[in-house]
């Protein structure tokens, strides 16, 4: 099994890098593909963790980008842009990085003093300290909600108090997504678009922006995702192939941040030999046995 899209404590998982990979190797995977926001972080204990393994596993570096696609009418939509197989040290990409988790911080503590402010009893360090130096996110502070009574579970907070339509919401500066297309290719890497038609998460893109992406350079599709309503998956396959560009199907596991499990959707061999084959950044990282 191939999943390609996974986080870790390095950004808004709870399983540590490491973890990651002993959990993917008991689900069942046989490739994984971490993918923390903005930050190539976990990607070293995850490594250190393969070259421990007596299985056969294989793990596809990469980070999921926060970027936004300007519609024709002005419209801003936040979309989320896979990039496997980039070589980590290549710019602008990587101080672009870096500027993407910078910016979670002060949009992250806006959250938490709009929160504060109308009477929840959080704060800015406690949701600091459960990021513990990943890319911080809002399943932070809905963590920090959790442990305040506030909402019973993550899930909740979401619904409750932090989606993008709650009053105290505040959006962060991502990165223009055609832009992030290109620096990800010019990187050596493999961009792929995160749960496209992710409806219930807000405003979603259209065709003519898939096709705009792929313009640019954009080779993958992610399809197969919790998100996605069934009719959305046939209309995305299809559009896939018309674009020329292949499909991923993958859990965007969190551990226990979110409820899906590692495996729940997955990757074919035909598209991850695809990605595997435009991917020039870095190779894919084997375990000792094959
Ligand atoms: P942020 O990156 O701070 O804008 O927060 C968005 C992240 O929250 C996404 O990457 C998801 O991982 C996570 N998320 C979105 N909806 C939910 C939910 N209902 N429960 C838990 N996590 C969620
Ligand atoms: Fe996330
Ligand atoms: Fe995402
Ligand atoms: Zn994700």
């Amino acid at each position: 099994m191939i999943d390609l899209h996974t986080h870790t404590t390095a950004s808004d998982g709870t399983d540590q890098p490491a973890e990651l990979v002993t959990n993917a190797v008991a689900a069942g995977l046989r490739t994984l593909g971490i993918t923390d926001h903005d930050t190539t972080r976990g990607w070293d204990d995850a490594i250190a963790a393969v070259s421990a393994l007596d299985t056969p596993f294989s793990l596809i570096r990469g980070t999921e980008f926060s970027c936004v696609y300007h519609n024709a009418d002005g419209r801003r939509i936040p979309l989320h842009l896979l990039g496997y197989l980039f070589d980590p040290e290549a710019e602008p990409l990587r101080s672009e990085r870096a500027a993407l988790r910078q910016s979670r911080l002060g949009r992250g503590e806006a959250i938490v003093t709009n929160l504060a402010q109308a009477g929840f009893p959080i704060t800015w360090q406690r949701v600091m300290e459960l990021a513990d130096g990943g890319s911080v996110g809002r399943p932070h502070i809905g963590r920090a909600l959790v442990e305040a009574g506030v909402v019973a579970d993550v899930d909740a907070a979401f619904a409750e108090l932090l989606s993008s339509s709650s009053p105290y919401y505040v959006r962060k500066q991502d990165m223009p997504a055609v832009d992030a297309v290109r620096l990800i290719r010019q990187a050596g890497g493999v961009p792929v678009i995160a749960h496209p038609w992710a409806r219930r998460r807000g405003r979603i893109v259209d065709e003519n922006a898939l096709a705009t992406l792929v313009e640019a350079g954009m080779l993958g599709i992610e399809i197969d995702h919790i998100d996605h309503a069934a009719a959305d998956r046939v209309r995305l396959r299809e559009l896939a192939a018309e674009l020329g560009v292949f499909g991923t199907g993958s859990s965007d596991y969190h551990g226990t941040n979110k409820l899906v499990r590692l495996g729940t959707e997955t990757t074919s061999p035909e598209s991850l030999e695809r990605l595997v084959a435009a991917g020039k950044g870095i190779p894919p990282v084997h375990s000792p046995v094959r």
